[in-house]
């Protein structure tokens, strides 16, 4: 039996995955389609991501349902195909998902916002996530990833229905704007607010992923650090992505992100992985360069 993700994260580095989308624009997907209806149209696409991440050394693959939610998927008239959307994604993973590693469910936001700013109501977000994390379960995820967070509301109800409807444990990622007065959600919440709240509901595994490149998030890694006790997940984008052609564009070297992440290790972060623009080459490199992160010596076994 492999160990619960939790344990594993407080006894050595968990290596992530990089990015989904990043990898689905490469293999086609153009600007403006929904991602999820290729878990049924181009599974095999789907599952080579997976099996490329797994390859690279990641400990932790995501499912490709990053919109998954009846709210994201009503923008394309799915909101019919939740349960095959995250169903179908999770038992993909799960079948090319290695010995002694991980599948996660990935949840993202609605896009959409809650009263009064929105027209959605707080039950109806987490009904919406209840539906999307229990075809996930339904799959065989071993864990839920709830990423890309703008507002605190709207990961706390994440939280609360992937509690309800699974036993599993749950990791969370905010992403943060930065100004000159730090880091706030979009909603304006403050990083020790959201720690502190996604605690208090039940978080396993609290972080920040997206919206930054790493020399940003070396910054992020201390304030996280400094205000939790809980395990720490962080994952970059691939440095800050410059406009060309009407295109982001992601230059940063793998080189630059490794150097960057090595130090972000060293605050005492236990999960890393990428976010926008990062690959399987990415995970790669930073499985080579974290290794003794990553396969600490055995600790002896004292006697109780
Ligand atoms: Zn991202």
């Amino acid at each position: 039996m492999k160990p619960d993700i939790r344990d594993l994260a407080r006894r050595r580095l968990v290596l992530y995955d990089g990015g989904m989308g990043t990898m689905l624009f490469a293999a086609g997907l153009v600007d403006g389609e929904s991602p999820e209806p290729w878990n049924w149209e181009k599974p095999e696409v789907v599952s080579a991501i997976y099996r490329a991440y797994y390859e690279a050394g990641s400990d932790v693959v995501q499912t490709n349902t990053f919109g998954g939610t009846a709210i994201k998927l009503s923008e394309v008239n799915l909101e019919n195909r939740v349960h095959d959307a995250n169903y179908l994604a999770a038992r993909a993973l799960v079948q090319v998902r290695p010995e002694g590693r991980y599948a996660a469910g990935d949840v993202g936001p609605t896009g959409k916002f809650m009263q009064p700013m929105g027209e959605y109501t707080r039950d109806q977000f987490q009904a919406t996530f209840e539906a999307q994390v229990a075809g996930l379960v339904e799959g065989g995820v071993d864990l839920i990833s709830i990423e890309t967070m703008y507002s605190l509301e709207e990961a706390l109800c994440a939280v609360r229905a992937a509690k309800k409807v699974s036993n599993l444990p749950v990791i969370v990622g905010m992403t943060f704007d930065k100004n000159p007065r730090g880091f706030f959600t979009l909603m304006g919440e403050t990083v020790p607010r959201c720690l502190k709240a996604l605690a208090d509901a039940g978080a396993d595994i609290v972080g920040s992923n997206c919206s930054h490149g790493s020399p940003v998030f070396i910054e992020l890694a201390r304030l996280i650090r400094e205000n939790t006790d809980l395990p720490v997940i962080l994952q970059p984008n691939r440095g800050k992505p410059a406009l060309e052609n009407q295109v982001m564009v992601y230059r940063q070297t793998a080189d630059e992100f490794v150097a960057d992440l090595r130090v972000i290790a060293g605050l005492g972060v236990n999960l890393l992985g990428g976010c926008c623009g990062t690959t399987p080459e990415f995970i790669a490199r930073l499985h080579d360069a974290l290794h003794d992160r990553l396969n600490p010596a055995p600790r002896e076994e004292r006697p109780a």
